[in-house]
């Protein structure tokens, strides 16, 4: 997403979070977590570079993958509830989709959420909301994932960013292979433009 597309979006959520208000810092996310091949590298990066990052985590993994889960809260990251099966907000009914936010909160605790795909309808928006959530998008997506991503390709993008943006990286099974160098060459970067990096901003 452009920052304009960011800008239209935020005008029609506004009470979800894009990007880390008034702030010089950017605040580095991970989606679809633990997973055992990809969490224990980016977990090493992140302590080595002194980032303290959110995970938004898959209640099934942490179920499946619990002492990894418990290292990533041990090493000082924030954790936010991304939903028990990951869910499309869009192609899911809002009682299947609240069931598997209320699921992944008897898995583990957390004010935080973030809807798998970006993807959320306005009537469960407002059921997550007043269940007390704050609903944490992204301004900055590294599409990790993808598998036309490249070293190069993401060096030209990692460009983009600027202080007060939410970054988005995947700990899952499609990123294991590559997620290291993508989030060593992020961060290496963001220390020789002296943007330095943050918590997220909660309140
Ligand atoms: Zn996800």
């Amino acid at each position: 997403m452009n920052r304009v597309t960011i800008r239209i979006l935020r005008s029609l959520f506004p009470k979800w979070i894009w990007f880390n208000d008034h702030s010089e810092g950017v605040t580095v996310t991970f989606d679809d977590g633990p997973h055992p091949d990809a969490t224990p590298i980016v977990l090493e990066i992140l302590k080595k570079h002194q980032v303290q990052a959110v995970f938004f985590c898959v209640g099934k993994s942490v179920e499946k993958y619990p002492a990894l889960f418990q290292q990533i809260v041990r090493e000082g990251h924030l954790v936010g509830n991304h939903t028990y099966h990951h869910e499309n907000g869009w192609l899911t009914d809002a009682q299947t989709y609240l069931a598997s936010v209320d699921r992944c909160a008897s898995v583990f605790e957390s004010r935080l959420f973030r809807p798998p795909y970006g993807k959320l309808p306005g009537f469960t928006t407002q059921k997550i909301l007043s269940r007390g959530y704050k609903i944490v998008l992204w301004s900055w997506f590294s599409y990790d994932f993808h598998p036309k991503m490249t070293l190069k390709k993401l060096n030209k993008r990692i460009q983009n960013i600027s202080g007060g943006d939410i970054l988005v990286f995947h700990d899952n099974a499609k990123t294991a292979g590559k997620i290291g160098d993508y989030l060593e060459l992020t961060l290496s970067n963001l220390v020789l433009r002296k943007i330095p990096t943050q918590p997220l901003n909660t309140t």
